[in-house]
């Protein structure tokens, strides 16, 4: 894959920074019930990076409502505007941000929404509004994306040629416009299994954490430590399930499983990958540990699940037992493989990694936390 090189970034907000599906899917189902119908988010892939007049006609029209999108738009607003409190930064958003202001990297903000809401949005993250130079609404321009109309204006207003400038997108219509603009297009896809649709981007990447700077001549991230990318910590637990029973122990990466109910927000929070951290068992101790997140391509799940593998061998199961979980840092995204064995050998490859990093101060701190040895709540 050739890259040029640029000077300037170009972001889109929703669904690129801000976790705004979310926030879709409760609005629209509280105003469809209001219209006797049910919100089943089947119209999200078509609505996504689309203008808000555009995803609400096409609300209306699949949902055959009795109104215009006019109207639908008049009820919807004020709920999205409750809402935008509410919206989570995505992984490696906030990191992005700060990393291009401190290396003086012209920023620029084109989104479909229109300004105000994206001033809404921005005022609760802290320093992102003065981080961007330049910020464009859909309001703002005649056309919005997928027309190339408001990077252009991004680029002129940066002052620098379209060329110069590289798109962080998540969607059809961010990466049409990108290309239209003949600007250098990365996307963040915010929907899964799409990837056929995103063939026309420069390059594909699974979350921001896995955006590489210096494929484009930007400074790169400093961040990573051997191999592995520290993450602001964060906790799950429960007792130990019945997994797949794929016999992953009989391949020697044996996976305690937490029950899916109750997690599935959480997970949804954080990229398919793989992760590393601390796991307690209530009556064992603390082990190191290295975990999926996913659908684990290569069979294929439905469901997102999480597959912890301590970093210990016991001899018997512990089926039942309350794990403690508190991931520290993430080593690589989800990524499908030809065979089983190179599967298998990736997961051994991962596994190092996760044992050299906690032993680094960095990491091997988070040994002592409470949460891992307390066992009930
Ligand atoms: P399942 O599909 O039920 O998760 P696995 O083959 O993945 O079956 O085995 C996981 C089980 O093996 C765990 O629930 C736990 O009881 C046991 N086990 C033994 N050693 C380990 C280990 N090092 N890491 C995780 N689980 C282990
Ligand atoms: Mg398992």
């Amino acid at each position: 894959m050739t890259t040029k090189l640029v000077s300037c970034v170009i972001l889109d907000l929703d669904g690129t920074l801000l976790n705004t599906d979310g926030v879709v899917d409760k609005v629209l189902k509280i105003v469809l019930s209001n219209y006797g119908k049910e919100w089943d988010g089947r119209e999200a892939l078509k609505i996504v990076g689309k203008t808000p007049f555009e995803s609400a006609a096409d609300v209306v029209q699949d949902y055959g409502l009795p109104c215009s999108t006019t109207e639908f738009i008049s009820q919807i607003s004020p709920l999205f505007y409750d809402q935008w409190c509410n919206i989570k930064e995505l992984p490696g958003a906030n990191r992005l941000i700060k990393h291009l202001k401190s290396h003086d990297v012209p920023m620029a903000l084109a989104s479909n929404s229109p300004r105000e809401s994206i001033e809404a949005k921005l005022s609760y993250h802290d320093g992102w509004k003065s981080s961007f130079s330049v910020i464009i609404g859909g309001d703002e321009v005649r056309t919005g994306k997928p027309s190339p109309e408001m990077f252009l204006e991004a680029a002129r207003r940066l002052n620098v040629e379209p060329s110069s400038c590289l798109v962080i997108e998540d969607s059809l219509p961010g990466i049409t416009a990108g290309k239209a603009a003949e600007m250098e297009v990365v996307v963040v896809p915010s929907l899964r299994k799409q990837s056929h649709l995103y063939s026309a981007a420069d390059m594909v990447i699974s979350s921001l954490l896995d955006l590489q700077l210096e494929k484009w001549g930007l400074p790169p991230f400093e961040d990573w430590v051997e191999g592995t990318l520290p993450l602001d910590r964060w906790y799950i637990g429960g007792p130990i399930v019945k997994g797949f029973g794929r016999g992953s122990k009989a391949l020697g990466i044996p996976t305690a499983n937490l029950s899916p109910e109750g997690y599935s927000d959480l997970l949804a929070e954080h990229p398919a990958g793989v992760y590393f951290g601390w796991a307690g068992l209530s009556t064992r101790g603390v082990f190191k540990m290295v975990m999926s997140i996913g659908w684990n391509p290569y069979f294929n799940n439905k469901e997102k699940t999480i597959e912890p593998w301590l970093l210990h061998d016991f001899n018997e199961d512990f089926y039942g037992e309350e794990l403690r979980l508190l991931i520290v840092g993430y080593i690589r995204p989800e990524a499908n493989f030809p065979t089983l064995e190179s599967l298998i050998a990736k997961i051994h490859e991962d596994r190092r990694v996760a044992e050299r990093a906690l032993d680094i101060p960095l990491y091997s701190s988070y040994k002592n936390d409470s949460y891992l040895r307390s066992s009930h709540e």
